[in-house]
C-alpha cells in the first residue's frame, strides 16, 4: 500500500479525550509520542518553527542508532516542554494531519503528555501554577495598596534576581504592569444604540474582557469600546467573567480547564443565543472558545454556543465592513506599521482581517509579518526558556525594524504579550512605537 505525500482534504481535529483514563497512560502516550517522532524525524519540515523539533533532531542525531529507537523515553519531556502549544506545526506546515491515515497532530500529542506530566507533578510545578493562575494573580495584584508594590518589585533589578532564584521567572523578562482601577471597573456603560444585525454579524456586542486587558492593559479594553460606539453597536460586560483557561491548557492542567469552563460558558452561552457576537481583544483567549473548549467538550450545546458567537475583533470589524455598517472615514493616517500576527490568529483560519482593516486606514502603510514570536504566554518568561524566546522571535524583531516603505511609525501585534516580547528584541528601534491594532484603529478614526 502507497501513502499520500500529505492530504488533500482541510485538516480537521479529533476531539481531546482527556476524561478517558486511556488518556493518561503513560506507556501508552510514549508509544505514541515515538510514532509521531518517528514521522517528524523522517519529515523535518517544522524545523525552524520552535525549539521543539530542533531539540527532538538533535536527540535523534546524537542517538547510538541515530533514529528515534536510540532516544531514551527519558529524554521525551525534553521536546514536550519546548512546546507552547502555538498550533502553527498543526495548522501551516504538517501535511499528515487528519483526515491523512498517518493521523498527527504534534500539538495535541504534546497536550496529552504535559496533562500526564502535570498529573505526575514536576520541580517547577508551583511557579508553573502561580504563574498560569492569571485571574487569581491579577485580583490580587490590583488592590489599591498592593498594585504599587508589586510594579515596583517587577521594576526592581535586585528583586527580579532573587525572584529568578526563588521561583524561576527571569531576572530580564519583561512583565507586565498591574492597573488599577481594572478595565472591567473602567468601562463606561454602552450608549442605547439601536440594534443593526447584518448579513455576517450580530448589532450587539458582549466584550470578554480577559485577564490581560482587564487587569494588565485597560486601555486596549477602552480603546475596543470606543470604537463599537463610534460604530453605534451597543456593547455589554459578562456580570462576571473568570479567565478562560488557556494558561490551564498550556501547562495541562485540564481539571483546571473544566471548573474554569464551568464558570464561563453558562453565562457566555446565555448571551450568545440572545443573539450577541462575542469579542475577545486576546487572541488565545477567543481560540479557546473556538476552538480548545469545543475540542474538550464536543457534546456540549452551549460550548457550541459560544463557539458560533465568538469573533477576533478585527474578524468582527472586517465583517462589519462586509455588511456596510462599519464606518470607513478615517481622519489620522498610521505612516508606515510594522504588524506581527499571532500565532493563536492565524489558526483561527480568519484570514488576515488586522492588515486588512489598518490598510484601511488611508496613509498607511503595512508591513506583515507572520513568524512566531516566541513569547507564547508564560512560558517565554520562565528562566529556562526566556533566552530560547528571545533566540525564537529574533528573525520577527529584525523583520518589524525593516519597514520597506521607510522610517517605522508604529509596532503593532494581535498578541499584546508578543508585542511586548518584540519589543524587547528590538530595543532601542521600538522605543516609543508599540500599541495594539485597536489603539491604531482608534487613532485613526480621530477618538481620543
Ligand atoms: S505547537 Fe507550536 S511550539 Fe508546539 S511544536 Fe508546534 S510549532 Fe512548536
Ligand atoms: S509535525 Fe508534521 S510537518 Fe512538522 S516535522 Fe512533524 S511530520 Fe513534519
Amino acid at each position: 500500500m502507497t501513502v499520500r505525500e500529505g492530504s488533500l482534504d482541510a485538516p480537521t481535529r479529533h476531539p481531546i479525550a482527556w476524561r478517558d483514563p486511556a488518556f493518561y497512560d503513560e506507556a501508552a502516550c510514549n508509544a505514541e509520542l515515538e510514532r509521531v517522532f518517528d514521522i517528524c524525524h523522517g519529515c523535518r519540515r517544522c524545523v525552524s518553527l520552535c525549539n521543539a523539533f530542533p531539540t527532538l533532531f538533535d536527540l535523534v542525531d546524537e542517538s547510538s542508532t541515530m533514529e528515534v529507537d536510540g532516544v531514551a523515553k527519558s529524554d521525551y519531556t525534553k521536546v514536550v516542554d519546548q512546546c507552547y502549544l502555538c498550533d502553527v506545526c498543526f495548522m501551516t506546515k504538517c501535511p499528515y494531519v487528519p483526515p491523512h491515515e498517518w493521523d498527527l497532530d504534534f500539538p495535541h500529542l504534546m497536550l496529552r503528555a504535559k496533562a500526564i506530566q502535570f498529573r505526575q507533578g514536576t520541580p517547577t510545578k508551583f511557579r508553573d501554577s502561580t504563574l498560569s493562575s492569571t485571574d487569581r494573580n491579577g485580583k490580587l495584584a490590583t488592590i489599591p495598596v498592593v498594585v504599587h508594590a508589586v510594579n515596583a518589585a517587577s521594576r526592581s533589578p535586585s528583586l527580579r534576581k532573587l525572584g529568578e532564584r526563588a521561583i524561576g521567572v527571569h531576572h530580564d523578562a519583561w512583565l507586565p504592569t498591574f492597573t488599577s482601577p481594572t478595565f472591567r471597573k473602567q468601562a463606561p456603560d454602552s450608549a442605547p444604540h439601536p440594534v443593526r444585525d447584518g448579513k455576517h454579524t450580530p448589532g450587539k456586542v458582549v466584550v470578554f474582557s480577559t485577564c490581560y486587558v482587564n487587569y494588565n492593559e485597560p486601555g486596549i479594553g477602552l480603546d475596543l469600546l470606543k470604537i463599537l460606539d463610534h460604530n453605534r453597536i451597543p456593547y455589554t460586560l459578562m456580570r462576571q467573567e473568570s479567565c478562560c483557561g488557556m494558561p490551564k491548557l498550556e501547562l495541562g492542567d485540564l481539571e483546571a480547564v473544566a471548573q474554569l469552563k464551568a464558570k464561563n460558558i453558562p453565562p457566555l452561552a446565555e448571551l450568545a443565543r440572545a443573539g450577541h457576537a462575542i469579542l475577545t481583544p486576546i487572541p488565545s483567549c477567543t481560540l479557546m472558545y473556538k476552538q480548545e473548549l469545543p475540542l474538550m467538550f464536543p457534546e456540549d450545546e452551549d460550548v457550541k454556543a459560544v463557539q458560533d458567537a465568538m469573533f477576533d475583533p478585527f474578524e468582527y470589524l472586517a465583517l462589519r465592513a462586509r455588511d456596510g455598517l462599519l464606518q470607513t472615514t478615517f481622519t489620522k493616517p498610521l505612516g508606515n506599521v510594522s504588524y506581527h500576527i499571532a500565532c493563536h490568529l492565524r489558526v483561527q483560519n480568519v484570514g488576515q482581517k488586522t492588515r486588512e482593516m489598518l490598510e484601511k486606514v488611508p496613509g498607511t502603510q503595512v508591513n506583515t509579518i507572520e513568524r512566531c514570536s516566541g513569547h507564547a504566554g508564560t512560558w517565554g518568561v520562565k528562566k529556562e526558556f526566556h533566552e530560547i524566546a528571545l533566540k525564537i522571535g529574533r528573525p520577527v524583531a529584525r523583520q518589524m525594524g525593516e519597514h520597506p516603505a521607510g522610517s517605522l511609525d508604529w509596532i503593532a501585534s494581535d498578541c499584546q504579550l508578543g508585542n511586548h516580547h518584540i519589543e524587547q528584541g528590538m530595543g532601542a528601534a521600538a522605543e516609543g512605537k508599540l500599541a495594539h491594532p485597536l489603539t491604531l484603529l482608534r487613532i485613526a478614526y480621530g477618538l481620543s
